[in-house]
């Protein structure tokens, strides 16, 4: 029997009341149940918000810069258990060891980064129109907040939104993806471990359509903080609309390399592979179309068509193996429905589009780096996000042509240029419609202190990471401090 896995609320592990359960399957072979995870209800919910407002009223106070050492014992903590955090990473979500570890390492060393912003949550000092009056500003805590989070990274974007909510004062309710919720246990099981007090973090499973909608319903809650899809991004924000809610929104992506043709083609191969198949294609800056100089584009299609023929798909646990399974049946499902609209619109299939069919990787959810040319920019597969081990090879005239077709996308998350042109390369850093610019590197591979988000569907122009997570998780407060005898006449004419 697989285990059973509660809820964290108020410091206490807490039986669901539901009679309804979550099954989280090792995506690289089904018949391997990690655990059982509750549906949350509508009282657990409750329960948990009411935790979170009691701790609120102490942790708001406890010093910045205390709130901080807690953000760094937890780090601590997660370094300890990289090995075993990175093997349960795999299991769940599929990805390579390898992989799990640089998610596991860049989680605490961001918990090390946010514990020294503690100290760092500044305000500034103006100077008056009026004598003898001081004027500042402050950051202050927003209050509950409800952490929303995907499987793609499952310990590493919980992190991104639980460091700088700490150390800003808020208590959380994390709410995890459903396909990967025992990295998020085990991450809790270490924040307890570290000594947090009762309320100031708690876990919630369950379904985003159940259990993440009524957290985001709820009145008490002053934050919702979202990473996922755009279609629920969307939604979450209609939601949050409703009750004038502050809310957060990092989305998905549809990034594309451009390949031009004084590129070092040996590079931009690599930085393709790279930026296509890591994380199997599941990063929300993976690299979806690859934009080619026509003069080009005969050459970097046959030595990307080979390389791509040497990746080993296999468990993610085996060192041999360089991409792992999808996260789950019904998203591969999704990924082939993509494939196969690709070649119903007329896309050319030159590589992989298939499931396998025998052992051992028809037990789990594998799917072949795919790769498609004469994708034309209208076409849905070139449009909307696959989120799989899927390229669309696109051919350009030229730069002009190239950003063009970069830019006519909904999407505006990551972007990448192979040139050895510094004229073309910044050129192209300055016209790219996206949050994160690459040149002669892949479109994934960003590092923690730099803001992180995108623009147009991408997101809500919020920037996670680095210091941005404080603007997200404070609200400014204006103080006006008075240390003259007397208000001013001049001052009670003022208009607001
Ligand atoms: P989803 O939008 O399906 O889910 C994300 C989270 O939201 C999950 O916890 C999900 O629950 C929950 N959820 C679903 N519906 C609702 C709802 N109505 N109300 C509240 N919560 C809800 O995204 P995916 O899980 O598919 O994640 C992949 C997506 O995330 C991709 O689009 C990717 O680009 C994007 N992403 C963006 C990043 C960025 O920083 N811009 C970074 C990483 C990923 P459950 O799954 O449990 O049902």
């Amino acid at each position: 029997m697989p285990p059973t896995y509660r809820n964290y609320i108020d410091g206490k592990w807490i039986p669901s009341t539901s009679c309804h359960v979550i099954r989280d399957l090792n995506p690289a072979d089904f018949r391997d149940c990690l655990g059982e995870f509750p549906e949350s209800g509508p009282d657990e919910i409750s329960q948990a918000v009411r935790a979170a407002h009691r701790a609120f009223a102490s942790w708001r106070r406890v010093p910045a810069p205390a709130r901080g050492e807690f953000v760094a014992r937890w780090g601590e903590l997660i370094a300890r258990d990289e090995e075993a955090l990175a093997r349960l990473i795999t299991m769940e979500n599929g990805k390579t060891l390898q992989e799990s570890k640089s998610e596991v390492k860049e989680a605490f060393d961001f918990a090390r980064f946010m514990s020294a912003q503690a100290r760092l949550i500044e305000g500034s000092t103006f100077p008056s129109q009026h004598e003898r009056r001081l004027l500042m500003t402050l950051r202050q805590p927003v209050g509950v907040t409800a952490l929303i989070t995907p499987w793609n990274f499952p310990i590493l974007i919980p992190c991104w939104k639980l460091f700088p909510a700490l150390i800003c004062g808020n208590t959380v309710i994390l709410k995890p993806a459903e396909e990967c919720p025992l990295a998020a246990h085990r991450l809790v099981e270490l924040a307890a471990e570290a000594g947090l007090a009762p309320g100031v973090v708690n876990l919630i499973h369950g379904s985003g359509e159940g259990t993440g909608r009524t957290l985001v319903k709820h009145p008490g809650v002053a934050l919702v903080s979202f990473t996922g899809s755009t279609e629920t991004g969307r939604r979450i924000a209609q939601e949050c609309a409703l009750s004038l809610k502050r809310h957060v929104l990092e989305l998905g992506g549809k990034n594309a390399q451009i390949v031009l043709a004084d590129a070092d083609l040996t590079e931009a191969v690599e930085g393709a592979v790279v930026g296509a198949y890591k994380t199997t294609g599941q990063r929300c800056t993976a690299t979806s179309r690859i934009i080619v100089e026509q003069t080009v584009a005969g050459s970097f299609s046959e030595r990307f068509l080979e390389r791509t023929k040497q990746i080993r798909v296999g468990n993610g646990l085996d060192a041999n193996v360089d991409m792992g399974p999808l996260v789950s049946e019904s998203r591969r499902k999704r990924v082939h429905a993509y494939v196969e609209a690709g070649r119903r619109e007329g896309a050319h299939l030159l590589l992989g589009g298939y499931f396998y069919e025998s052992e051992p990787l028809a037990q789990g959810a594998f799917y072949p780096p795919t790769v498609f040319d004469s994708v034309k920019p209208g076409m849905a597969i070139a449009r909307e996000e696959i989120f799989g081990p899927v390229i669309c090879l696109m051919e350009a005239e030229d730069l002009e042509a190239a950003l063009l077709d970069l830019n006519n996308n909904p999407y505006g998350l990551s972007a990448s240029v192979y040139t050895s042109n510094m004229h073309t390369a910044l050129e192209a850093v300055e016209r790219i419609e996206a949050g994160l610019v690459y040149i002669n590197s892949p479109t994934t591979g960003s590092e923690l202190h730099m803001p992180f988000g995108g623009v147009k569907a991408t997101g809500d122009g919020h920037r996670e990471a680095g210091r941005y997570g404080l603007n997200i998780f404070s609200e400014w407060k204006s103080a006006y401090i008075n240390y003259g005898r007397r208000v001013s006449r001049v001052e009670l004419q003022t208009p607001a």
